[in-house]
């Protein structure tokens, strides 16, 4: 696995800054064998690893062609692990994984086409997936669909359907991922087919246009294809509120930094302006805890005056300085007793709700069934209170996970129901 963290760090630079960028589409071919590792011989003579590459390539040509961005896993007939198809497809901040092969069977009889992918309705216990393949099933399964169905189409190949699979290059990983066998290199009618350019062109054809029509080329956030939260963060979009990251990806998954929650308030709300030279927020009085995102509590940080650049691990190159600044000197993002603000930190559910509850006027609240949630819980007023407007859910119906990240997609489903009720209009406060 990468470090998490190293990786949240550098996505951190992107975020949010780019507004506009199209981001094309990215995908991973992945020609299966190659090298000392043959695959099937067909009854034909031909090695699949030489069907499955010119296969990919002239997948890659055709998406290249329609301004997708194409990396494929092997360039030359080299061996390669499963497990290194894996690595390297996680690497690639990749839309999706489409691994090419040609199958055989003991009865020269069976052939067709059929498309793997894992679901998680039919787990196989020795073969594990990655917690992201099972949880990425549905889009796994719609972008199998796609193109076993234009496969087909296009090639006229028989159809054996779509395979629930426990394959490794598709139950491991994090993206959605498929495995397309093209054809029996043991029938031969199939192996006299897959020899044939023709044939392999449409093939081509018919994976690229499968692709295309699961993620049509220069959609916004790609990530975002089957995701619950796709429509709240396109209505965001529209307002102005979220950008993508780097490459045009929304990475929903991810936990929430400091900086970008305080950027995603300066947009939303008219933070108000430290009173000059006093370092006291014009904020609501609360208690107030170090390093929380929120504040105008009852001490009056000199840090306030100064703004972000107080703090000894922020500098005016972060890219949301700006926004930093500003919410320190409104007084509600604190820095913690070491001087640092640690701003690509996450942001826990906790702090999301107390900020947004306080910022966006909502009256604090009593009862919740929140078992995690105790009694006297610092954000507890915020929490229950949020729970009444209905802009915040529970992880579960009597849990709310208070101190875990929030996680970007979360954050969307949150500030557009915020957005929905206030009514707000589409030009954002700071009138970007
Ligand atoms: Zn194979």
């Amino acid at each position: 696995m990468s470090k998490p963290w190293a990786r949240a760090a550098l996505l951190a630079l992107g975020l949010l800054i780019l507004p506009g960028q199209a981001g094309a589409a990215k995908v991973v071919l992945d020609p299966g064998h190659g090298g000392s590792d043959p695959g099937a011989v067909g009854v034909n003579g031909l090695y699949e690893k030489t069907v499955n590459f010119d296969i990919t390539t002239r997948v890659r040509e055709l998406l290249v062609k329609q301004g997708y961005e194409v990396v494929l896993s092997r360039e030359t007939d080299s061996y390669m692990s499963l497990q290194d198809r894996v690595t390297f497809k996680d690497s690639q901040s990749a839309d999706l994984f489409v691994s090419i092969h040609a199958n055989s069977y003991g009865s020269p009889d069976v052939r067709g086409a059929m498309v793997l992918y894992y679901d998680d309705a039919y787990p196989q216990e020795s073969y594990p997936a990655s917690e992201a393949m099972k949880v990425l099933t549905p889009q796994s399964r719609q972008l199998a669909q796609e193109v076993l169905d234009a496969f087909v189409a296009e090639s006229g190949m028989q159809n054996r359907g779509l395979v629930p699979s426990a394959v490794y290059v598709v139950r491991n990983g994090t993206m959605p991922s498929i495995l397309v066998e093209t054809g029996f290199l043991s029938n031969a009618a199939d192996a006299a087919l897959l020899a044939r350019d023709s044939v392999r062109e449409s093939m081509a054809r018919g994976i690229a246009s499968g692709i295309a029509a699961y993620l049509p080329p220069g959609t916004v956030f790609p990530d975002l294809t089957g995701h619950w939260a796709r429509e709240a963060v396109l209505r965001l979009k529209a307002q102005g509120l979220v950008e993508g990251a780097a490459g045009g990806r929304y990475e929903p998954r991810r936990v929430l930094t400091r900086a970008e929650w305080v950027t995603l308030l300066g947009r939303l709300f008219d933070l108000p302006q430290a009173a000059a030279g006093s370092g006291c927020s014009a904020g609501g009085a609360g208690s107030s805890v170090s390093g929380a995102v929120y504040g105008g509590g009852e001490g009056c940080r000199p840090e306030a005056a100064r703004g972000a650049a107080a703090f000894r691990d922020v500098n005016a190159g972060h890219w949301a300085f700006a926004a930093l600044d500003k919410a320190v000197k409104a007084g509600v993002l604190e820095g913690y007793p070491d001087g640092t603000l640690r701003p690509d930190r996450p942001v826990t559910r906790a702090e999301v709700a107390s900020l947004l509850q306080r910022l966006s006027g909502a009256a604090e609240g009593q009862a919740h069934p929140f078992g995690d949630v105790p009694a006297g819980y610092w954000a507890e007023g915020s929490i229950a209170g949020l729970r009444n407007t209905g802009w915040i859910d529970g992880v579960s119906a009597d849990r709310f996970a208070p101190e875990k990240g929030m996680t970007r997609a979360e954050a969307a489903a949150l500030l557009d129901r915020y957005t929905a009720a206030a009514g707000r209009s589409a030009v954002p406060a700071d009138g970007r």
